[in-house]
Parts: C-alpha cells; structure tokens; sequence
C-alpha cells in the first residue's frame, strides 16, 4: 500500500457523528475511507443479532457483498452494572425501536434513580471484512453514569457517561480527548495496529 494509492476501505455508518469520530481518530492512516453516503442504493442492514460481534459482522459483510470494497462496521453498547449489563446490543432500542437518544438517557435514568452503584462500561466491536474474511477488533471504557445531563457535544449517552479519571462527560470533553480515551478509539487503535503489519487485500 502506498499514500499515491491508497486501499479504500468502507465506513459503513450513517451517523455523522460516528463517522467524524473515526475520520478525526483513522486520519494518520494512509487508507482512502469511503462513507456510505458514496454507495448508491446502499442496503439498509437490520441490527437483529442478539451480540455486538453479531451486529457488527453483519453490517460488515452485507455491505462488502453489496459494495465489493472492504468494509469496517462498528457496533458499540452501554453496559449499566446496576442492569446486569442492560442496555448492551439494545442501547438503540433501550425505550422502545424508534426511540430518540434523549428518551433513552432519561429512562436510564429513571432506572438508576434509587441505585449508588452508577458502574458502566462503553463496548465498541468494530468488524472488518474483506475479500478474506471477518476479523473483530475490541475497545472498551469504563466510567459512571451521573445522575443528571451534562454537557451538549457528542451523542447519544455522552451526556450521562463519565469516563473514569475525569471529572466530565464525554459531553463536555474535548472531541480529541473523547476519541483518545473512548470505547470506539481504542477499538479503531487496535485496527489500525492490526494495520501497521498487514495490509487490505486487492
Ligand atoms: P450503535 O453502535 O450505532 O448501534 O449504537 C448503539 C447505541 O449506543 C446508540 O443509542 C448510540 O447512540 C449509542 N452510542 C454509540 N456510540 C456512542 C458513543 O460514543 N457515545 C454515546 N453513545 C453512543
């Protein structure tokens, strides 16, 4: 792989914020990504597996079927101690399948109202399939979730998750310091070390 010719490699999320996240974290790799915005008549995968590796294999492969480029995926869950481990694989679709993030956070809350213990971890699974096969990459973060929002930059439970080691949110971090420490930088930094001694095929 040279910089005059780089491997694309397929960033198979629509949500913006996820996708300038792995842009800022991926931008010293010397791949071309390719966002699903740039794929005509991209399918619509169904988030249906029961597991993180599940889902983000899936969006992986289908659009690696659908687009014939290598392609990256990530699926990422809030694991609430409290909750035995809920929402996980159904952080999305905590209050409901159409559910807005912010009616998310509040029945999260709601949940943990009479709780001390407060102990959650951020998972991030990224999938990477190519004409080879799937191979799975992991990050997570450890933190708390407060008892109340704070902070209006990043997404979906940012606001209520404070990493261990700070006294924020990831809503009110720095992005550069979110990516560094976050579930999906560690997981997009084991990738990229995979990445320092092998390259995508064809
Ligand atoms: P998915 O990986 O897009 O399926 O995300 C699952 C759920 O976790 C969604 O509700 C997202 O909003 C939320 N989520 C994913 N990544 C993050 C993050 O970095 N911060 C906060 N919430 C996130």
């Amino acid at each position: 792989m040279t910089s005059e010719n780089p491997s694309k490699l397929l960033i198979s999320t629509q949500n913006p914020h996820k996708l300038r996240e792995i842009r800022a974290i991926m931008n010293k790799s010397d791949l071309e990504l390719v966002s699903l915005d740039a794929i005509h008549d991209a399918p619509e995968v169904v988030e249906d597996r029961d597991t993180l590796d599940g889902n983000a294999s899936k969006k992986a492969e289908e659009l690696f079927q659908f687009a014939g480029l290598p392609t990256m995926s990530d699926d990422t869950g809030l694991e609430v101690d409290a909750l035995g481990g809920a929402p996980g694989v159904r952080s999305a679709r905590f209050a409901g399948e159409n559910a807005t993030a912010a009616v998310n956070r509040a029945l999260l809350l709601d949940q943990l109202e009479d709780s001390d213990n407060r102990r959650a971890r951020f998972r991030t699974i990224v999938a990477l399939t190519t004409s080879e096969g799937t191979r799975l990459f992991e990050g997570t973060c450890e933190g708390v979730i407060t008892r109340e929002e704070r902070g209006d930059s990043g997404f979906g439970y940012d606001c209520i998750f404070q990493p261990d080691g700070y006294d924020q949110t990831f809503a009110e971090l720095p992005s550069d310091i979110k990516n560094a420490i976050s579930h999906r930088g560690r997981a997009l930094a084991q990738f990229a070390e995979w990445m320092t001694h092998n390259s995508l095929p064809g």
